[in-house]
């Protein structure tokens, strides 16, 4: 039975109340009567239901999609502005006792390279990572309590956290690893993680335990449940995602809605982000195989109305997609997106040899960071490094407060414009900077708040002179 607050999985994410919805939506998918009410409420900025909002998923009437495409796009510009946060990669490890059979770590697979590395080559990589300006890092290891065990991603958080070099630094790191126990989640908090992300890959029961067919992965229980055991452990910042491409993308969303409203319903808080990755090849994976691929205006649907459901959520989209895509997802709800990827072991300090490519995915974008920064630009968007918010302690349920009364934008603004600055100082190519300096003068005069302008202006000049790491 669907029960948003109970603790078990399979009530929270109830296949029934899945289908319910489903079928509902389906039915509903061309009443413009009822759409319109839904397009009414989303207008208010407080989010829809899981089953409102697949009835706009699944509405086929042309004009109403056109409405709720403009809707998802002022919702991001009134919550997001411009601002595009960047963040990288890094994988630590791809030793893996899992058998997930969409990702090439999986461990009947025997030719790809193995690698974990040592914090001295963690230290090279993070070194490489600063010198491309980064300042934000998702941590990803495969799931293997002999060669990953906790006190290896601890360490290597300490590792990272401890390097300064010239003028980089990493100011925030995210964690993507297996679900763990409430006294793992205490230690990564303990240890200073920003967001603890784990993608659900699908909340179909009987699909997931088909594609995770050993290994403690297999239990659907236990890894639905991992978010009420990271924040019972004290991270009130969790990020959701599922894999598009396993199941009907249909379910997936439904699912996806249901979560955030479960940890909403329990914690008080819902996810910090979502991301939205998409089944991609990799080194024995055919995405072919797979038959719920979706096309890239269906991909374009979901962003659009996952915007529209959570406002205040953040949307991720990584390298998986290509510069296209990003283009079009950017303006309909996606504010943090990877830029100059490496989806390999190692492979920032030094390109992998071709026989030793240990990659998870293909890139689809490998464009480097400063190109990436700069097409951003020139499309109008504005990049940012910040990390103000994990680092001010706005997190969990204060962070939501600030960000559904829209104050957020007053910091996230002036935030962008420092951490942009000081890229261009510090890391940007002489076309960069050049684009950089144009859109810095135009940002600086819409910042309203007279007090906030001026302060900023200040700070500016201070990096200049060669300070850094201000935030609002
Ligand atoms: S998805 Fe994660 S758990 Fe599954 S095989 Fe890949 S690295 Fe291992
Ligand atoms: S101010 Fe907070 S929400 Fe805004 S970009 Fe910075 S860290 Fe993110």
């Amino acid at each position: 039975m669907y029960n948003v607050k109970s603790l078990k999985a399979e009530e929270f994410i109830s296949h029934e109340e899945i289908l319910t919805t489903l079928d509902y939506a389906e039915k509903n998918k061309n009443n413009v009567e009822l759409i319109n009410e839904i397009i009414e409420k989303a207008k208010l900025r407080k989010g829809l239901s899981h089953r409102e909002a697949s009835i706009l998923l699944a509405c086929e009437n042309e004009e109403k999609n056109k409405e709720i495409f403009e809707l998802a796009e002022q919702i991001k510009k009134d919550f997001y502005g411009n601002r595009i946060v960047m963040f990288a990669p890094l994988y630590l490890s791809n030793y893996c006792v899992n058998g997930c059979v969409y990702c090439p770590y999986h461990h009947q697979n025997k030719h790809i390279p193995r690698k974990k590395m040592t914090q001295e080559e963690i230290k090279k990589e993070v070194i490489a990572l600063q010198d491309m300006g980064h300042k934000r890092l998702a941590l990803e290891t495969g799931e293997d309590p002999v060669n990953n065990p906790i006190e290896y991603v601890l360490e290597s958080i300490k590792t990272i956290y401890g390097i300064k070099h010239k003028n980089g630094a990493i100011r925030r790191v995210n964690v993507n690893i297996a679900a763990t126990t409430v006294e793992n989640y205490k230690k990564l908090k303990d240890a200073g993680i920003g967001t603890y992300i784990l993608f659900q890959e699908t909340y179909h029961k009987e699909s997931y335990e088909r594609l995770h067919p050993t290994g403690p992965k297999h239990n659907y229980a236990y890894h639905t449940e991992a978010m009420d055991r990271a924040m019972d452990g004290g991270i009130d910042d969790v990020g959701l995602g599922v894999l598009f491409g396993l199941e009907r993308y249909k379910y997936e969303f439904a699912g996806l809605l249901m979560h955030a409203e479960h940890l909403e319903a329990v914690h008080g808080v819902g996810p910090h982000t979502i991301s939205v990755p998409r089944i991609r090849h990799a080194d024995d994976i055919d995405p072919s195989a797979f038959d719920n691929g979706i096309d890239d205006d269906t991909f374009c649907k979901i962003v659009a109305c996952i915007r529209i459901a959570v406002p205040y959520t953040g949307m991720i989209v990584s390298t998986r997609e290509s510069k296209e895509v990003r283009k079009r997802v950017l303006h309909l709800g996606i504010s943090q997106i990877s830029g100059g990827s490496k989806t390999s072991v190692g492979g920032y300090a030094e390109p992998e040899k071709e026989d030793e490519d240990s990659s998870q995915f293909d890139v689809i974008d490998n464009r480097p960071l400063d190109e990436v920064l700069n097409w951003l630009m020139e499309i109008g968007y504005l990049p940012s490094f910040c990390t103000a918010c994990y680092r001010e302690g706005r997190t969990g349920e204060r962070f939501m407060e600030i960000c559904k009364s829209k104050q957020i934008q007053n910091c996230c603004h002036p935030n962008a414009i420092i951490t942009l600055k000081e890229y261009l100082e510090d890391y940007a190519s002489e076309k960069t900077k050049q684009t950089g300096a144009k859109l810095l003068k135009e940002e600086l005069k819409n910042i309203e708040n007279d007090k906030v302008r001026e302060k900023t202006a200040e700070i500016l000049t201070q990096i200049e002179k060669g300070e850094r790491d201000f935030r609002f």
